[in-house]
């Protein structure tokens, strides 16, 4: 194929090849594909007039831009389209009943609570659950897995509705960001003495982008001032009209502490859902389902909640779920009691899996162990990617290493992070023993049990610290936190495996030696505004050679202004150029704006030293 020009620079065209790469992906990832080089791609698209470095992801516009010119056909994935692909490919559909009408039958409600903060969200599913229970059964012993199901009598027929017990928006929210649809119904909290508030708002808005029908609780009527018709009026705003307003929306008076409405509530419940919604599902098929909370048990490993969907879940069957596969080894009910098959809308605490998954990760059962080993291998392969991706941006252990090497940094400064303090504290113990000479020290600025907060990452970014986290998360908008401010949080759920790898990194680091060699300088003689690409030097080199896309920094009567910039763009006259001499004149561009008279553009590159 020929291969035309494009600013000078020269890469392959695709003839309408079709280019697949995932969201987010760089200009690195587009050119590993087609075989080009990234430097390349990054003038192409300096032409088209972005600028983008090599390695910061791009979005979809961007990258279907360059592939346009570069007569490629870019198609971006995401990673529900990655998986479902994966899924296709071991003949499984996941997410679909299997046969036709006729196969399906009525399965209960999943419901979440939702509403402004202390408006007894917690107290009403607490009451609702306690409420239930019926006497005698497991001897009363319930216990928090997520999830559970009441039953209650509407038009004199048992009916069963499940509840998601964590309440609040994030969990909501995080769920679906992940493609996990799991709520088919939503319970608006709002109390009675407070009316709206801005959660309450932010939780209808939540429900209607999904789509999903909202019951109100209007909660805490026992208490003096409360107004629960107040509370009608200012709903209707938000387009929630009660029943006896001629609306369509049920509105249920209670307390959660006097246990006031909860039956009318549950009623409200079942009949919203079988006036707006066809809550089918088939229970013959393999289940399938979602995972809604999990995690290490010291005695039984890895303990999973998962919500069946659809399909039957059975004591024995293969499973796998995200990253972690295995055979149900037991099932547990909300009252610790073991059942031996759950179908769809139950919510039942799996045993045996191999490893922890993530709330949202869907399950689904397979075939045999072999199958489901295969898949999580897959997805696994799959992440570890991704994240090799993010990391070439991120500030990560690897980076910071690196930059001990280089001298930059002294030590490697941790966050631990654990769900008990024992294991925090065996944690410390053993990492602050490992032994790596005298070059290299590791301090651990901030230790304890729970979740990583905003302010860990916030103490990480201030720091330069890596955050590690052991059997513990942050919050899905923490870790949006760590993520755009590149902080790197690393999960172990073994001790062993968190010494090794801190181990292997320090000790890693101790192999490759760089040293810095000077490449050549350039005095800025003018100043260039060029339109779309920003300001370009007119550089008269003074010593060495340019060379284009060699690191650059530049350097300001002595002070060094920024140093890690590049040389995007090099031109002689109007020609491209790969390098200039000593002695010449040229344009040079650096993909910094803030280049005045006589700045010095120095080029170097790091080149590895052998130890000795
Ligand atoms: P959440 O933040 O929405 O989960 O709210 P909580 O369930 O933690 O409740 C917040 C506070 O309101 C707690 O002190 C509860 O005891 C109290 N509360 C909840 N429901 C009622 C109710 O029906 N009546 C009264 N008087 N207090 C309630």
């Amino acid at each position: 194929m020929q291969a035309p020009a494009i600013g000078g620079v020269q890469v392959r065209r695709g003839n309408g090849e079709t280019v697949r790469l995932p969201q987010g992906a760089s200009l690195f990832d587009f050119a590993e594909k087609i075989g080009a080089n990234p430097a390349s791609l990054v003038q192409i698209m300096l032409h088209l007039g972005e600028m983008v470095t090599a390695t910061q992801s791009v979005n979809v516009e961007t990258l279907q831009l360059l592939g346009a010119e570069l007569d490629y056909n870019v198609q971006v994935v995401s990673p529900e389209d990655e998986d479902r692909e994966l899924l296709e490919s071991f003949d499984i559909e996941y997410g679909e009943d299997e046969g036709d009408e006729a196969d399906l039958v009525s399965r209960p409600p999943v419901v979440t609570v939702m509403g402004h903060v202390d408006h007894g969200k917690t107290k009403l599913l607490d009451a609702i659950r306690n409420s239930n229970v019926a006497s005698g059964e497991a001897g009363g012993i319930t216990q928090h897995i997520g999830a559970y199901q009441v039953s209650t009598v509407v038009d004199s027929e048992d009916r069963k509705i499940t509840f998601i017990d964590t309440p609040g928006h994030e969990a909501f929210t995080a769920m679906r960001a992940r493609g996990a649809d799991t709520t088919d119904l939503v319970v608006l909290v709002v109390a009675a003495d407070d009316g709206v508030k801005p959660q309450t708002t932010e939780a209808i808005d939540h429900a209607t982008a999904a789509g999903v029908p909202i019951v109100v609780a209007v909660n805490k009527i026992d208490k003096e001032g409360a107004d629960p018709q107040k509370v009608r009026a200012q709903l209707t705003e938000y387009g929630l009209i009660a029943e006896e307003y001629g609306g369509t929306t049920q509105f249920v008076d209670v307390s959660a502490k006097q246990n006031i409405g909860l039956d009318t509530l549950l009623e409200a419940i079942v009949l919203t859902a079988d006036a707006q919604l066809d809550l089918r599902a088939n229970a013959a098929m393999d289940a399938q389902g979602v995972a809604i909370e999990a995690h290490l048990d010291r005695g039984r490993g890895s303990v999973a909640t998962v919500l069946v969907q659809r399909g039957t879940l059975r004591v024995g069957d293969s499973i796998v779920c995200g990253q972690a596969y295995g055979r149900v080894r037991a099932m547990l009910d909300d009252n610790g009691e073991s059942v031996p098959e759950a179908g769809p809308s139950r919510p039942v605490q799996v045993l045996g899996l191999t490893a922890v998954p993530s709330a949202g990760d869907n399950f689904l059962v397979v075939e045999d162990d072999r199958v489901a080993r295969q898949i999580a291998d897959r997805r696994q392969a799959r992440i570890r990617n991704a994240e090799q991706l993010k990391k070439r941006v991120r500030r990560t252990l690897e980076d910071l290493i690196k930059d001990m090497e280089k001298g930059t940094v002294e030590d490697l400064v941790l966050i631990i992070k654990g769900d008990v303090s024992g294991s925090v504290e065996a944690l410390e113990d053993a990492l602050v023993k490992i032994d790596v000479g005298d070059e290299v020290g590791l301090r651990v600025i901030r230790r304890g049990v729970g979740a990583i907060t905003q302010d860990d990452v916030n103490l990480a970014i201030a720091s330069d610290a890596v955050i590690l986290g052991f059997n513990v998360r942050p919050e899905l908008k923490t870790a949006q936190m760590a993520e755009r401010e590149g902080v790197d949080i690393r999960y172990y759920s073994i001790i062993y495996q968190a010494i090794e790898e801190i181990e292997a990194a320090l000790k890693g680091m101790l192999k490759p030696e760089f040293e810095e060699v000077q490449l050549g300088t350039a005095e800025v003689r003018e100043v260039f505004k060029v339109p779309r690409i920003g300001n370009i030097a007119g550089a008269l080199v003074r010593s060495g050679t340019i060379t284009r896309n060699s690191k650059a920094r530049l350097i300001r009567d002595g002070v060094v202004i920024s140093d890690n910039l590049s040389v995007s763009s090099l031109r002689r006259f109007k020609d491209d150029a790969t390098e200039v001499r000593e002695g010449f004149e040229c344009g040079i561009g650096v993909g910094y704006n803030d280049i005045k008279l006589n700045d010095v553009i120095e080029t170097f590159e790091m080149r590895e030293k052998p130890r000795d």
